[in-house]
Parts: structure tokens; C-alpha cells; sequence
């Protein structure tokens, strides 16, 4: 009898661990499921297409507007400076974030404004293509939306270590060249190779400059009507008559991010450091000819990792798209654009900061410390601590 009363007190006490046990785990796997997929959703579901401020008259249908996205500076990591948790961590930060934002907000076009890889200036044949794999399946993508890819400085090498080879295995994954034009609906986009602008005459860049100039002369045919423009652009290919954007990885020459003003923008620190020219951003002169060439109606760059607004030449705005990556900033975003052959809206979309996931992280832990010493009778409660209290202010 008494051996059977033994048996059912063991039972009761292992069944009420394990329900204890199992109570953890769902807290656990709860909050972990919150911080790596749901928080995601609830971040970017805030997010919207920027309406235009088109006059009524224009009839806006969904066959002349384009919903287009853009993202910089991915620097996925690679085999030499990446350690496997950050680069494990930061990658399926950004596969969620990109995977999130395509089911949510279904964009046309993707644009990466450069620094693709961190390590493709440099890296083996074997690196690259584990790089590439792991780049396709991250941003993977339906066939109704397209991804178009421009080249920076990580995934070539600053103009100095750029070579013919890393620019070919860059342009055969991505099907980039510099001066190739996009036309979706009507909106002409141009994408640069602006590691190519040294204005050094070395060969790639003497071939991405002639390409530019050639496409700026097609382009202005084709926004240009008359006689004398009919003799002069018989030989041009037609392209639609829209003003172009121009997408680049440098940002076109600026001082320094002293004007550049927001939440994500350079540091204080950082804003009055001085820009070094074909390193930091474009040369003078390199930005003057992309100025004068296509006369764009928006820039969009990357490099810099933070976020600015400019006006060059007093009417034509450039936007820095600040890093995807979380191990570049705590608060990650991209460009929403809402985009005609006339038009266009713009709109940031932040992602979720790393600060509040990490504070989830900590809370839950200290919670769970709380239960488990709770448990092991390790902590007094509150209440039991005060009668505790009473009863030896009494006895004195
Ligand atoms: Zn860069």
C-alpha cells in the first residue's frame, strides 16, 4: 500500500515537471518565432505605396504605373571576414525582411544599388559562387517581379584592384552593364557602373563612358523632336521619351553629410567628415558629365550606408539608400517608389529595429529565469516576503 502511494506521489511530481517543462518550451519557442518571423510583418504590414500627386485630368491606370523597390548595400558576408553567426544572423535577417516585403507590398522591380557581397573583390572562384547561392536563395522571388542589380565596390574592388575578370563573373550573375537602359512602362532607368567613372582612361572605364555618352545621345533623341534632331538621331535605337533615373552605387560628389538631416542619417560624428572624391563619392567631374549626359529627373545611390535627400544643380534630388544590413545599422530600411514615364513618389520603408529585438530577447530571458527560480523555490514572492516581515516585526 504504502509502496503504491510512493508511485503515485513520483508520477504526479514528474507529470507536473514536465507540464512545467512543456510550459517553458512553448514560452520559449513563442517568443522566438515572434522575434525572427512575426515582427517582420508587423513592421513592414505599416508600410505603403506613396501615392502621386498627379493632376486628376491624367488618368493613373496600373498599366503606366510602376511599383518599384530599392535596396543597397547587402554586403553579404563573406569566407574571410565572416564570422558563421554573424553571417548566419544578418542573412536570415535580410531573407525574412526582402521575403516579408515581397509578400506584403508585391513590388514590379527590385533594385540593389551595389555591395551586392562583401568580399567580392577579393574572392575565390569556390567563395564566389557559395556567395551567389546564397544570395539567390535569399532573394528569391516570383516571376512577376524582377531584380536588377548594380555593381559597387565590394563586389568588384575599388577602381584600383577592379579588373575585367571580377567584372564579367559580377555582370554574367546579374546581367549588368554599365549604360544599359531599363524601360518598364515608360520609366527609363540607367544603371552605372560607377566604379568605372575614375576618368582615368583605363579600358573599363574608357568602355563605360563611351557607353554612357552614347546612351545619353539616344536618349535625347529621343525627348527631342524637330529637323535638325531627325538628321542627327536617324542612326538612334528608339527608346520611350521620359526623362531618366539614374541608379548607381557612389553617390554623385557631395562635401560631406552635414545637410543630410533624419533618423537614419550619418551620425553625428560622422556628418562633417569631409568626402573623399572617387572613394567616398564620385569625382567633380565624373558627376558633372552624369549631370550633363542625362539631365535625370532622380538619383538614386548607395555606399554610404545612411540616409540623405540632395538637390543638384538646384532641381534634381538624390536619394542615399541607406544599408539593408543589420550588421551596418540598427535601423535598416528601403525606397518605396510609386513611379510613371512623368512622375514619381518616393517613400522609406524601416524594417524592424535590432534594438527592440534584442531587448525582447533579454526580457524573455529574465522572465524565464524568474519562472525557473520561481520554481525551484529559489525566490520569495512578494507577498510571502512581507508576511515574512510582519511576523518577525511582531515577535520584536
Ligand atoms: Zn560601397
Amino acid at each position: 500500500m504504502a509502496l503504491l502511494r510512493f508511485n503515485i506521489v513520483k508520477r504526479l511530481f514528474w507529470r507536473k515537471r514536465g507540464i512545467f517543462a512543456l510550459k517553458l518550451l512553448f514560452f520559449t519557442v513563442s517568443v522566438l518565432i515572434f522575434c525572427e518571423f512575426i515582427i517582420y510583418y508587423i513592421v513592414i504590414i505599416q508600410c505603403h505605396w506613396p501615392q502621386l500627386k498627379a493632376p486628376r485630368a491624367i488618368e493613373l491606370t496600373s498599366d503606366s504605373v510602376l511599383k518599384a523597390m530599392f535596396i543597397a548595400d547587402t554586403h553579404l558576408l563573406g569566407e574571410i571576414n565572416g564570422h558563421w553567426l554573424d553571417k548566419l544572423r544578418r542573412e536570415w535577417q535580410m531573407e525574412r525582411a526582402f521575403q516579408t516585403s515581397l509578400w506584403l507590398l508585391q513590388p514590379e522591380i527590385v533594385f540593389i544599388l551595389g555591395d551586392v557581397f562583401d568580399e567580392g573583390k577579393w574572392s575565390s572562384s569556390q567563395a564566389w559562387s557559395d556567395d551567389v547561392r546564397r544570395f539567390l536563395k535569399m532573394f528569391r522571388h516570383p516571376v512577376q517581379t524582377e531584380i536588377m542589380v548594380i555593381v559597387g565596390n565590394h563586389d568588384i574592388g575599388f577602381h584600383y584592384e577592379m579588373t575585367a575578370f571580377k567584372l564579367e563573373r559580377f555582370s554574367k550573375v546579374f546581367n549588368f552593364a554599365s549604360g544599359k537602359i531599363v524601360t518598364r512602362k515608360g520609366v527609363n532607368f540607367i544603371m552605372v557602373n560607377s566604379v568605372a567613372l575614375e576618368g582615368d582612361g583605363c579600358s573599363i572605364c574608357r568602355t563605360a563612358e563611351a557607353r554612357l555618352a552614347q546612351l545619353s545621345h539616344k536618349l535625347n533623341c529621343s525627348l527631342r523632336e524637330g529637323i535638325q534632331h531627325k538628321e542627327r538621331c536617324s542612326d538612334a535605337d528608339k527608346i520611350p521619351a521620359s526623362v531618366p533615373i539614374l541608379l548607381q552605387h557612389y553617390p554623385l560628389y557631395r562635401r560631406s553629410d552635414s545637410n543630410c538631416t533624419g533618423e537614419d542619417s550619418a551620425p553625428l560624428d560622422k556628418k562633417n567628415d569631409l568626402f573623399r572624391e572617387k572613394y567616398d563619392v564620385l569625382s567633380q567631374e565624373a558627376s558633372q558629365k552624369l549631370l550633363w549626359w542625362f539631365q535625370p529627373r532622380l538619383i538614386l545611390s548607395g555606399h554610404t550606408h545612411s540616409a540623405c535627400e540632395v538637390l543638384h544643380n538646384g532641381k534634381i534630388p538624390e536619394i542615399s539608400v541607406p544599408s539593408f544590413s543589420w550588421r551596418n545599422r540598427n535601423n535598416p530600411s528601403f525606397i518605396l517608389g510609386t513611379l510613371t514615364s512623368t512622375d514619381f513618389s518616393l517613400d522609406k520603408c524601416f524594417l524592424p529595429y535590432e534594438n527592440t529585438v534584442i531587448t525582447l530577447y533579454c526580457t524573455a530571458g529574465a522572465v524565464l529565469m524568474v519562472f525557473i527560480l520561481a520554481r525551484l523555490q529559489l525566490l520569495v514572492s512578494p507577498f510571502r516576503f512581507v508576511q515574512h516581515l510582519i511576523t518577525k516585526y511582531k515577535a520584536l
